[in-house]
C-alpha cells in the first residue's frame, strides 16, 4: 500500500476521531492471501422475496414454514451505514444493495440517501448500486434515484410472458418488469444492466429473444451462467450453457464484436452489436471462472460476513457492532479476516466438490447475490 493510502486512511480516521491503526498492520490487512482488494462491498437488506425463481429460492424450500429472519435480526439502517463507512475507510469503493428482493425492505430510500452521503478513500461518493427483480421498480424507481442511487441491475431471465411467469413461479407478467425498466428509465438512470440466467432446456430459447427486445433500448444485456449456490436449487453441471456457447449462438444471427474490458478484472466480458444497437455482456463464472480478481466481501441480512458466495460460514459482524465496538475494532476485525481470505470456489470448481459442499452451503437470498 502507498504512502499516500496509508495518510488518506489515517486522515479518515482522525475525521472518525479516533485513533489511526498502525501502518503496517493495516498495510498488510487490506488484501488478501491472493492479493486481492476489498473493492466490492456487496450488502443484502433483507432474505425475503416476492418470486420464487427456482435456482434462486424454490417454494419446496421456501414456503410457508420457512423461518425468513425476524425483523429484529436484520442490520438496521444505521447499522449498515456504520458498517459501510468502515469498509470505505479499507479501501470499498463500490456497494452493492441486494437480497432477497430489496425493494420489499421498507424506506429502502432512507438507507441509500445515508449511503450515498459518505466518502471513498479519494474523497468520492461510493459507487452505490442496486440489483432487483423490478417488481416494484414503477413505485420506487424515482425515489431511489432522488435518494442517489447510481445505477441498477435489473433480473429477467425471459422476454417471453408464460416462460417468465412460470421462471419467477408467482405468475408475475413480463409486462410490469419491463414497464419498470421504462420507470427507472423516466428517472434517469443510465445504462441499465439487464441480468439473464441462462439454464440450459429452460430458457436458452430466449436468448435470442432477449436480445433482439433489447436492442435500441439503451440497455445492457448480460447473460450469466447458471452457478451452484445454496443447497437447494438442483444444480448440475449439464443445466449451465458455457458462455462460449452463447456467443456462438448469437454469432448466427448477428455481426458481433468484443470491447475493451471497462477496468481490469472486469467480471462480464464484453460484446456489441456491429451496428450498434446494443452492448452484452457474458458472465462465465463456471466455464471461466475469475476468482482470481475477486474483491468483493458480502454483508449478510443479519450483518454476516462472507468472503465468498460459496462459503458455508461468516463472521457475526452484528454481535460486534452491538456488543459496543468501536469503528477501529471494527475496521480491525474486517481487515484480519480478509487478509487470511484465500476463497477461489469456482477455480477448483468439479462434479466433486459441488456435491461435497452442497450440504452446507449458504443461499443466495441471505448471503446477497
Ligand atoms: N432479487 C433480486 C434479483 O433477482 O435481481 C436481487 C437478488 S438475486 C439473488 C441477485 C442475482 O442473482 C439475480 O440476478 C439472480 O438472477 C442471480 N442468481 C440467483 N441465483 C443464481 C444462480 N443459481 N446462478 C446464477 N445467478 C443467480
Ligand atoms: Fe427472488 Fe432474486 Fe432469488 Fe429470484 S433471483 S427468487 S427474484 S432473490
Ligand atoms: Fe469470488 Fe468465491 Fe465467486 Fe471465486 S467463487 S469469484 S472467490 S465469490
Amino acid at each position: 500500500m502507498s504512502e499516500k493510502t496509508i495518510r488518506l486512511i489515517d486522515q479518515r480516521y482522525q475525521a472518525l476521531a479516533m485513533p489511526a491503526p498502525d501502518q503496517r498492520l493495516l498495510g498488510s490487512m487490506v488484501k488478501d492471501r491472493l492479493g486481492r482488494s476489498l473493492h466490492d462491498l456487496r450488502v443484502s437488506v433483507t432474505d425475503r422475496c416476492n418470486f420464487r425463481c427456482a435456482y434462486c429460492m424454490p417454494k419446496s424450500v421456501f414456503n410457508r414454514d420457512y423461518d425468513f429472519l425476524p425483523h429484529a435480526a436484520l442490520l438496521s439502517f444505521e447499522e449498515i451505514e456504520r458498517l459501510a463507512r468502515v469498509f470505505l475507510v479499507l479501501g470499498t469503493e463500490k456497494i452493492r444493495i441486494t437480497g432477497g428482493e430489496p425493494l420489499l425492505r421498507k424506506h429502502l430510500e432512507r438507507l441509500i440517501a445515508m449511503l450515498s452521503r459518505l466518502n471513498t478513500l479519494q474523497g468520492k461518493m461510493p459507487d452505490l448500486t442496486l440489483t432487483t427483480n423490478g417488481a416494484l421498480l414503477r413505485k420506487k424507481a424515482k425515489v431511489l434515484r432522488d435518494a442517489g442511487l447510481s445505477r441498477l441491475t435489473v433480473s429477467l431471465d425471459a422476454i417471453d410472458d408464460s416462460i417468465f411467469r412460470r421462471m419467477n413461479d408467482v405468475d408475475f407478467p413480463v409486462a410490469d418488469v419491463l414497464d419498470g425498466l421504462q420507470a427507472a428509465k423516466e428517472a434517469g438512470f443510465e445504462s441499465i444492466k439487464v441480468n439473464m440466467v441462462v439454464q440450459r432446456g429452460v430458457n436458452d430459447q430466449q436468448i435470442l429473444p432477449m436480445l433482439e427486445h433489447f436492442r435500441h433500448s439503451g440497455h445492457i444485456l448480460r447473460f450469466i451462467e447458471f452457478m451452484d449456490v445454496g443447497s437447494s436449487n438442483g444444480w448440475s453441471m449439464t443445466s449451465v450453457l458455457p458462455s462460449a456457447d452463447i456467443i456462438r449462438m448469437i454469432e448466427r444471427q448477428y455481426r458481433i464484436h468484443p470491447l475493451e474490458e471497462n477496468y481490469r478484472g472486469e467480471v462480464a466480458r464484453r460484446w456489441a452489436l456491429d451496428d450498434g444497437s446494443l452492448e452484452i455482456g457474458l458472465i462465465a463464472s463456471v466455464s471461466e471462472p475469475f476468482c482470481q480478481d475477486c474483491t468483493r466481501a458480502r454483508l449478510s441480512t443479519d450483518g454476516r460476513l462472507y468472503n465468498c458466495l460459496f462459503a458455508s460460514e461468516g463472521w457475526d459482524l452484528r454481535g460486534l457492532l452491538r456488543s459496543g465496538a468501536s469503528d477501529h475494532d471494527l475496521a480491525a476485525s474486517i481487515a484480519a479476516l480478509w487478509h487470511q481470505r484465500s476463497d477461489r470456489y469456482s477455480a477448483m470448481r468439479t462434479e466433486a466438490t459441488v456435491s461435497l459442499r452442497r450440504r452446507n452451503k449458504i443461499e443466495m437470498s441471505y448471503i446477497g447475490g
